[in-house]
């Protein structure tokens, strides 16, 4: 038979599919000697029992619930229902991976009308007895029978606004006994039935309810949001309890090893006084930083300094731990690896290597791809910040700026999402009910609750910016608006949040793209110790090409030349050379874009300083570049000194039915040689200038649109004999090569003919998931969502490669490529050359690059380390 129940001295850290992660390190802690209230964990394998048994706990399971049951009290010395010596214990969740808030707790069980006297009696504190009473009362109401807290939290409120208590502490026991009452008339209204008095029976229905809110609807959504299956089930875990609310000298905190949001090296927390866990964490009170518990008690501040960062040596990562004091006894209830932001994570990760704690390799697997992404996320444009219109501040909870439309509830927000609005959910604070709505959210804003408030914790989690216990507002979720004095802010006006600074302003705030710490240039720089695969960028504008180099690419992937004919003072040579009526008039038009092309190219060459630029011909179907509207028609006619009707028939002459599959690409170079020679004539040209002025330069000629190889020679040929004549004109040797795009599946099938030409392939899989899927790279937008839902396709594929058709196209290709050139370069530049899934693919295929947009760079530089590292795990 299976073990179902593990006491923590027979777990370890290892073992958290089973124990889940809490379990796994109550267990892990307790062997390591630490202060650890004693108990034991329910399996994830008993969980997932009870849904294959209709939601029952097996015979199995009872029995060995009891005979653990029977040690504890033997090892703590109390029994359950003891009416001198009581034992109390919290059931907690643990899930196996970190899912902060989304299920349930119960603090306190095992009290009822007895042994509530008796720990009265044991703490000669009758109001710690009825407090925790009460706690319980509520806690096991609201998870074990879904009765809602706010019944509960009301008959509090009345009694605080009866009796002019300020704070819950202020009400004495009279009126915590009074409130008990009250709280039982509650469940019995709501229930039906009586609340339970028998100790064992509230634990079983305890277990039972969390085992159940595995599956409630917020677990399931978090869980969808961070890729957790479905079938692991959670752990329950069973221990007895300690109380933070025992008085001046007990309190509760959390603290991180390293700050969370920034990854500073320094202890990081807070706590409450005389309170237990739910209140910090529930942001309900607003807690003490961490520090100040030195001056209120330096021995057990001490004592904790010191099991922080043994925790942090043993795990070898930031630790989130959870401690309580009863009565100046320090005792830890949890630990895990903490929850960071982004910046934190590489913060974190670059100081762990450079303390020796952990390897770069180590590093790489520490920061996701999603966390890069966010570190690319906006900041406030500092000239935007300086003229914004600042209102208060309150905690700077999650960094990150936000810039948006406020809405006061879930629902609102994520309707206003769909309308394509960016919003910013201000709440008085959040509970995980609202999580959809914070995940539609740009940002969070909350009157109530501290850095560990729910608020904060999951913002920093998603990459959220959040400002958190910004007390000084009034936010009135009823009436839908925030009011700070004289100033009103309605639901639909736009708002600000810095979260870096907890600064909030009126009105919206440019963003500034561009800011990143060293930390990221460190850790980004480790990168190219592992991965094989090489990034490079599509880029055009000397911009984007410094933006890419800054960001560390080998090489430019994609230079789409059309791009440079779009500036508005180039148009009309274009339009002049398409429009030309003869050989001759062309020509002219095409040498006033061949100094501006050579202007362009200068350009990149000076900036990427050697690296390979790979500039692909013309491209776009000509009537691309011609007016369209009549205005825009008449004026061209009249630069022209044509006629608007000649024009009209010359612009119809030019259109097609399917441009997309019309005359495009190569079939230009086909048509109109000279456009590609004017092209092939600036890009050598420029090289020379560069070479000669002592840079080193690597252009790379790329041919759109290949579908077969006599197609290729022919253009190949032709530009080929434009640049070996320049040279020898020149007499100079440039180190050029000519390749070609893969972007028809023919071209795929025909590879093996194609690379005995080409130099180098570079697959286009825009075009080619386009041609492969029949799917218009336009439009398919319109009805893939209802593909993805239907569960017809997983992704769309034009964002995350299709593996089976369009993957097996280029796998074909590769093949037949590398048959006749060994040492073939091939690389991607479509749009999924930055996806991290396409990218792993990518990778195992031996690619020699791929090529994506600068910003998208950072993110596929970690992918193909990431991949690279985990190679020899594969198999
Ligand atoms: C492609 O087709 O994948 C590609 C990179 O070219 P473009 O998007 O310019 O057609
Ligand atoms: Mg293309």
């Amino acid at each position: 038979m299976e073990k179902l129940v593990y006491r923590f001295q027979e777990g370890s850290k290892d073992m958290s599919i089973l124990l889940g992660g809490k379990g796994a390190n109550l267990a892990e802690m307790t062997n390591l000697g630490l202060p650890v209230p004693s108990g034991f964990t329910i399996t994830t394998e008993a969980c997932r029992q009870f849904y294959q048994t209709g939601k029952k706990l097996s015979d199995d399971l009872l029995k060995e619930l009891e005979k653990e049951i029977a040690a504890l009290e033997v090892q703590m010395g109390k029994n359950f229902g003891d009416v001198k010596n009581p034992l109390l214990v919290s059931v907690r969740s643990g899930s196996v991976f970190s899912m902060p808030g989304m299920m349930d707790t119960i603090l306190n069980l095992g009290l009822n009308n007895k042994t509530v006297v008796a720990l009265a009696e044991a703490t000669q504190n009758e109001r710690f007895a009825y407090d925790s009473y009460r706690r319980f009362i509520q806690m096991f109401s609201d998870v074990v029978m879904h009765v809602p807290r706010e019944k509960f939290e009301k008959k509090l409120e009345q009694i605080k606004a009866k009796n002019n208590y300020k704070i819950d502490a202020d009400i004495p026991a009279s009126d915590l006994k009074k409130l008990v009452q009250q709280y039982k008339e509650i469940y019995q209204t709501e229930t039906q039935s009586d609340f339970p008095e028998e100790p064992k029976q509230q634990l079983l229905l305890a277990v039972e309810a969390v085992f159940s809110s595995w599956d409630n609807a917020r677990a399931k959504v978090y869980r969808q949001l961070n890729d957790i299956p479905d079938h692991l089930g959670t752990a329950v875990n069973i221990q007895s309890m300690v109380f933070g609310n025992m008085g001046d000298t007990s309190g509760t905190g959390v603290a991180f090893t390293r700050n969370p949001s920034t990854g500073e090296a320094k202890l990081f927390g807070e706590f409450l006084m005389n309170a237990q866990g739910e209140d910090v964490v529930a942001g309900i009170r607003t807690p003490e930083s961490i520090d100040k518990l030195r001056n209120i008690m330096p021995h057990v501040y001490d004592e904790f300094v010191k099991i922080t960062s043994l925790l942090e040596n043993h795990y070898l990562d930031m630790q989130d731990i959870e401690f309580t004091v009863e009565t100046g006894k320090l005792f830890i209830l949890q630990t895990r690896n903490g929850k960071r932001t982004a910046q934190a994570s590489i913060k974190i990760a670059v100081d762990l290597v450079e303390e020796k704690l952990i390897t770069k390799k180590q590093a790489m697997r520490r920061v996701s791809a999603k966390q890069i992404e966010q570190i690319l996320h906006p900041t406030f444009d500092v000239q935007g910040l300086k003229q914004a219109n600042l209102i208060t501040s309150g905690l700077p909870a999650s960094p990150g700026a936000a810039s948006g439309k406020v809405y006061f509830h879930a629902d609102d927000v994520v309707a206003a999402k769909k309308r394509g609005e960016t919003c910013i959910l201000a709440r008085l604070e959040t509970s995980p009910e609202d999580i959809e709505g914070m995940v539609s959210s740009a940002g969070i804003l909350t009157s109530r609750g501290g850095m560990t408030s729910h608020a904060a914790v999951v913002a920093r989690g998603m990459g959220l910016c959040c400002i958190a216990g910004c007390s000084t507002l009034t936010i009135d979720e009823k009436k839908k608006e925030i009011s700070y004095g004289d100033i009103v802010i309605k639901e639909g006006d736009y708002i600000s949040l810095d979260g870096g600074t907890g600064k909030v302003y009126l009105g919206e705030i440019p963003y500034d793209h561009n800011s990143m710490g060293d930390s990221f240039k460190e850790f980004m720089s480790w990168t190219d110790e592992f991965s094989k695969l090489e990034v490079r960028a599509n880029a055009d504008t000397p911009k984007d090409v410094q933006t890419a180099i800054h960001f560390g690419v080998t090489g430019i992937g994609l230079c789409r030349t059309e791009h440079m004919f779009f500036n508005e003072n180039r148009i009309f040579a274009v339009r002049q050379m398409i429009l030309a009526e003869s050989i001759d008039e062309r020509q002219k038009a095409l040498d006033q874009l061949l100094l501006m092309q050579k202007e362009d190219f200068i350009q990149l060459f000076t900036i990427t300083a050697g690296k390979p630029v790979n500039i692909r011909l013309l491209d776009p179907p000509l009537h691309e570049f011609l007016p369209k509207t009549e205005d825009e028609i008449n004026k061209l006619a009249e630069d022209l000194s044509i006629s608007t009707f000649y024009l009209k028939q010359r612009l119809h002459e030019l259109s097609e039915v399917n441009p997309m599959l019309g005359h495009r690409g190569c079939r230009l170079g086909i048509t109109y040689p000279e456009i590609y020679n004017m092209q092939a004539k600036a890009i050598i040209e420029s090289a020379i200038v560069i070479q000669k002025s002592g840079i080193e330069v690597a252009p790379e000629i790329m041919i759109p649109f290949i579908g077969s190889q006599k197609e290729y020679n022919y253009v190949k040929d032709n530009i080929a004999k434009t640049i070996e004549d320049i040279l020898q004109q020149e007499n100079i040797q440039i180190g050029y090569q000519i390749g070609t795009m893969i972007e028809i599946p023919r071209a795929c099938l025909t590879a093996d003919e194609i690379a005995k030409e080409a130099e180098f392939f570079s697959f286009g899989t825009n075009d080619l998931t386009q041609m492969t899927y029949g799917f218009s790279r336009d439009d398919s937008e319109k009805f893939s969502w209802d593909y993805i839902e239907k569960g017809i396709m997983k992704n769309d594929p034009f964002q995350t490669l299709d593996f089976d058709g369009v993957g097996e196209l280029i796998s074909i290709a590769c093949k037949k490529g590398r048959v006749v050139k060994p040492a073939l370069k091939i690389g991607v530049c479509g749009e999924v050359g930055g996806d991290p899934a396409s990218i792993r693919f990518f990778h195992e295929l031996g690619l020699s690059y791929v090529s994506c947009s600068p910003y998208r760079v950072p993110v596929a530089k970690l992918v193909a380390a990431q991949v690279a590292i985990d190679e020899p795990f594969k198999k």
